[in-house]
């Protein structure tokens, strides 16, 4: 095989380097071409393009994009190009302080392409990866809650690097291929969306259950889609009529905030990310009923407890939640769901942190940051 034979502007060749197959992109590596006319050195060539630098939006105190190494993946790791990534709070609140220790690349919210990989079957597979990166030995991950995993590191947010750069490294067991039927606009919503189906996978939600969700973000609207297609009596009480709307959308009672009047329900979800919130959820619970805490607050709340011990009401964290849930939730209802109009700005990778400004303003749903525009033209 000779180089010249290829037509200039071919744009990926499949090698197998090391026991992984391995895309290029030709344009990044025709340098190398004028360098080395004779023989064509393609392991050479392999290695010289991997070992390039990429943009990526590190957090270090400060938020800026930089050119950092591209990481290589090890045995048991794939690599990832990241073609889109959605900004969540949780980055929000690693730029604030709240998740203390963060220094690396954020965004866990992702979608990207398998460009390297010990499983061939994987690679140019259309794929997201769970977050949480487990051991695989331990008490909980034996049992199957590696989420739970004491030594894991999590993608963007604990000790490894995240999703706002052109490459990701991630285990293999991590990743989950994306059905075709499910659009990116959809699919950049499965990490969220697992977070939400969670609830489903903790509680067992008896089938008349009266649902009431407090908080018309992203996380409440999205637990709003799960419930109602789920088949649940679900209402949602917001500050936004416009967020408010799209629940409305999928067939969910509505009650803007100031027109709410307390009720009792069965399950009371708390996402409003807001601690005052929590004693709503309780008074407005039924006895021997389940409040579910989504938020996450920054500081410390004081409550009275009297009506939980009175009313014997559970109170349930939730937090991450299975993507394989996910991906299946989003192929039997994505043509229900009005997720891609969740979808307010996408920007470039270059434009990061101004995306991250524009993702603050509380107005804002959802902020994408398409990857893949950047180091593509030249
Ligand atoms: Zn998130
Ligand atoms: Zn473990």
């Amino acid at each position: 095989m000779h180089f010249k034979s290829f037509p200039f502007k071919l744009y990926l060749l499949l090698l197998v380097h090391e026991n992984k197959q391995v895309i290029l992109n030709l344009k990044k590596i025709s340098f190398i071409r004028y360098r080395d006319k004779g023989g064509f050195p393609l392991v050479d060539l392999c290695k010289k393009s991997i070992s390039e630098t990429m943009s990526a939006l590190v957090f270090n105190g400060t938020l800026q994009v930089e050119k950092v190494p591209v990481p290589r993946p090890k045995r048991g790791e794939a690599l990832i190009k990241v073609d889109k990534a959605g900004i969540c709070n949780t980055d929000f609140e690693i730029i604030k302080g709240y998740i203390p220790g963060f220094n690396g690349v954020l965004g866990h919210e992702f979608i990207g392409t398998v460009v390297e990989s010990d499983e061939p079957q994987m690679m140019g597979k259309r794929v997201t990866a769970e977050i949480n990166c487990s051991c695989g030995e331990c008490e909980f991950c034996k049992k199957g809650l590696s989420r739970h995993c004491s030594l894991r590191t999590v993608i963007g947010i604990i000790n490894r690097n995240g999703a706002f750069a052109e490459y990701i490294v991630v285990p293999e067991t991590n990743i989950f291929v994306i059905p075709d039927q499910i659009p990116d606009s959809d699919a950049i919503f499965i990490e969220p969306l697992a977070a939400a189906l969670e609830i489903i996978d903790q509680v067992k939600i008896p089938e008349d259950a009266e649902i009431l969700i407090l908080g018309d973000g992203k996380l409440g609207l999205l637990i709003s889609f799960v419930m109602k297609c789920s088949g649940y009596s679900t209402t949602m009480v917001g500050k936004h009529r416009e967020k408010l709307s799209f629940a409305e959308k999928v067939g969910v009672s509505v009650i803007p905030l100031e027109e709410f009047k307390n009720g009792t329900y069965d399950l009371v979800i708390e996402a409003t990310g807001n601690s005052d919130a929590l004693e709503m959820a309780i008074e407005n619970t039924k006895p021997r009923g389940i409040v579910v805490l989504k938020s996450t607050y920054a500081g410390d709340i004081s409550f009275n407890p009297s009506k939980v011990v009175v009313d014997e009401i559970s109170i349930v964290g939730s937090r991450c939640g299975r993507f394989e849930a996910a991906i299946n939730f989003l192929s039997n209802f994505n043509n229900r769901l009005p997720l891609s109009q969740l979808i307010n700005q996408t920007f470039s990778l270059d434009q990061a942190t101004e995306a991250f400004e524009y993702a603050q303003n509380p107005e804002i749903l959802k902020t994408i940051i398409n990857v893949s525009r950047v180091g593509l033209e030249t």
